[in-house]
């Protein structure tokens, strides 16, 4: 069962108090538990890890039918456990778990990136929508969900900031805030289906720790794109925002590993940078790829690697970037994205 999550643009006219009795009627707790409202779209996750690709569906059915069909979605997680592929002995078979914590910090990621990969393009097209303008106010408040996420999402009693963006928006957010909301559930779901399809192909082939580990990861993530990118799936997916969901799922462990290890890899996966870079030329040699589709995901790299280096306050030479070195400041590196993206 899949929630309709276009719902966001009528919800901005809407009385708040309704709103709030209309989510509450739609999404009893017995059915939905969790702290967070990302729980109300649980089953846009597990519905979609095999409808959005039909290959995913028919490797997981036909190839290993050891790898059963449940996703479970735990609630009582602490801190924000990444999504991981077990064994059930009790089922003898193996299942996929993710966390409401992770989940509701993808959410945050997606939305936060959204906001800056549109922004960009706002800045350089203009945008002539009055529904879709970006404010300053939007971005600020953009970065203090981020902020939130990953310092409160792991604590026990932690609450979502009740007027802040959500997953299941209400009348009276800022300015056209309530419009991307819909647009970042969709990017927060498929990003988590290529998490869930990277854990997947550990598990088709059977991998073990400490064997071979970054080969292992580099394959686990090129399968999970080719897997998101099959022309079958993308035939299942109106915009190009599956390539954005794609990026935030490489970028997870960026904001909650050391940023250390985010840059140079953590000895088993491979550094962000080196994944982004490793899935860019799977792109390039892939035929069925548009070339309008690679310079989408090629503007979104940019973007969220220039998002990542303003929120995080770092900065780190990207290798497609050429020319620029340590020194240079933040605004020529905006310049030369902005160049790349004309
Ligand atoms: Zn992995």
């Amino acid at each position: 069962m899949e929630i309709d999550i276009n719902e966001c643009l009528k919800i901005m006219l809407g009385n708040k108090e309704e709103q709030l009795a209309d989510y509450a009627r739609r999404f009893p707790e017995d059915e939905f538990p969790g702290r967070f409202p990302v729980q109300n779209l649980k089953y846009n996750v597990t519905t979609r890890f095999s409808s959005l690709s039909p290959e995913a569906y028919r490797l997981m059915h036909t190839n290993i039918p050891w790898v059963s069909n449940g996703i479970d979605y735990d609630v009582s997680a602490s801190g924000i456990p990444s999504p991981c592929c077990y064994f059930d002995k009790s089922k003898q078979c193996f299942t996929m778990r993710f966390s409401e914590n992770f989940f509701a910090y993808i959410w945050c990621a997606s939305y936060f990136y959204l906001l800056g990969v549109e922004h960009l393009s706002q800045v350089v097209n203009g945008c002539t929508d009055a529904l879709s303008v970006i404010t300053d106010r939007m971005l600020e408040r953009g970065e203090y969900l981020m902020r939130w996420a990953m310092s409160e999402l792991p604590k026990k009693d932690s609450v979502w900031p009740a007027d802040f963006p959500s997953p299941m928006p209400t009348a009276g957010l800022e300015d056209n805030e309530c419009s991307y909301c819909g647009n970042a559930n969709h990017i927060a779901v498929n990003a988590m289906i290529f998490i869930l399809y990277h854990e997947f192909t550990h598990a088709y082939f059977q991998d073990c720790p400490g064997v071979d580990a970054l080969e292992q990861e580099r394959r686990a993530d090129r399968l999970a794109v080719q897997l998101c990118l099959h022309p079958e799936a993308l035939g299942n997916v109106k915009d190009s925002g599956l390539l954005l969901s794609i990026l935030i799922g490489f970028s997870s462990l960026f904001h909650i590993s050391p940023i250390e290890e985010a840059l140079k890899g953590d000895g088993i996966h491979p550094s962000l940078l080196e994944r982004i870079d490793s899935v860019i030329e799977g792109f390039e040699s892939d035929r069925h790829i548009s070339r309008e589709a690679l310079r989408n995901i090629k503007v979104a790299q940019c973007a969220i690697y220039m998002f990542l280096c303003r929120f995080l306050g770092i900065y780190y030479p990207h290798s497609r970037l050429d020319g620029m070195d340590e020194n240079e400041t933040m605004e020529e590196y905006k310049k030369i994205l902005l160049e790349a993206y004309l």
